[in-house]
């Protein structure tokens, strides 16, 4: 394939942001840190190896996922705890925030509500950055591990990849079949999980992730949730998931309750504005 003769100068353009998020209504981090200093903790939930568990959040509390035992990926669903319709939507908030989240990112929500579902308000691993290789931790770029893509690319049945964890604890939870429940599983939130884009061809890649033992990732419920946390069967994701060949560990999810008064002036956001009328 020839190059135009201005190949160059069309490369030569500098992007510009698609969504700047100056207008973007910012979560009040230091109310969110006061708040911080006066949780009591008032459950919490293992997700096993290799498995999954559902949790609840009431608006205004916090959870952590934390890791426990070694080093562990979890990939996380949340619905409206009310409307399994309002679900996580990875695809938007990457386009507010970027590929990887941290403290005071926000998860967002489907259409038509698209409003704030969590507030991350601590990641003991915020100080990792973008490598070198330019990962970085807890992605919304991945989707999930699935059996699916497993068996396109390698054949076989393996059944316990996050998709297939993620649906059967989702239909424990509900009472009903893990095949009803898949409809509601989405692309998730890769906590503690260490990925990227390679930069010559662009594909996903994973590396060894740098969570250790006591490590977490704190949100901030801004409406009532309902979670399920997969403990992904690819461990660490230093070599390979979607099989029982890496060493995996539980994660622990537990849910805080701050003090009485500790949110004043917080308030769980509306949905959104747009009128849904679609021009019509
Ligand atoms: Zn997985």
């Amino acid at each position: 394939m020839t190059e135009p003769k201005d190949a160059a100068l069309r490369r030569s353009i500098k992007p510009v942001i698609c969504y700047p998020v100056e207008t973007l209504p910012a979560p009040n981090m230091s109310l969110f840190e006061d708040a911080r200093k006066t949780l009591i903790k008032v459950d919490e939930v293992i997700a096993a190896p290799r498995e999954a568990a559902t949790f609840t959040v009431p608006s205004g509390h916090f959870f952590r996922i934390r890791s426990v035992e070694g080093s562990q990926v979890g990939d996380l669903n949340l619905w409206n705890a009310n409307d399994l319709s309002e679900k996580f939507y990875t695809g938007k908030t990457r386009a507010l925030h970027g590929t990887h989240l941290t403290t005071g990112q926000q998860m967002w929500s489907s259409f038509p509500y698209l409003r704030p579902m969590a507030t991350i308000t601590h990641d003991t691993l915020g100080w990792y950055g973008i490598d070198d290789f330019g990962g970085s931790v807890h992605d919304v770029i991945g989707t999930r591990c699935d059996p699916y893509t497993h068996t396109l690319l390698a054949g076989g049945q393996y059944h316990h990849c996050c998709h297939s964890n993620l649906s059967r604890a989702l239909g424990d939870y509900l009472g009903i079949s893990a095949q009803e429940a898949e409809a509601h599983v989405h692309d998730v939130l890769n906590v503690f999980m260490c990925t990227g884009f390679t930069r010559d061809i662009g594909q996903y890649f994973m590396k060894a992730s740098p969570v250790r033992v006591g490590d977490y990732l704190e949100f901030f419920a801004e409406i009532d949730l309902l979670g399920c946390l997969s403990a992904c069967p690819g461990g660490d994701c230093s070599d390979q998931h979607s099989s029982d060949t890496a060493q995996c560990h539980p994660l622990l999810v537990e849910i805080f309750k701050p003090a009485d008064g500790a949110l004043s002036g917080w308030e769980t956001p509306v949905v959104n504005g747009y009128n849904r009328s679609h021009g019509l």
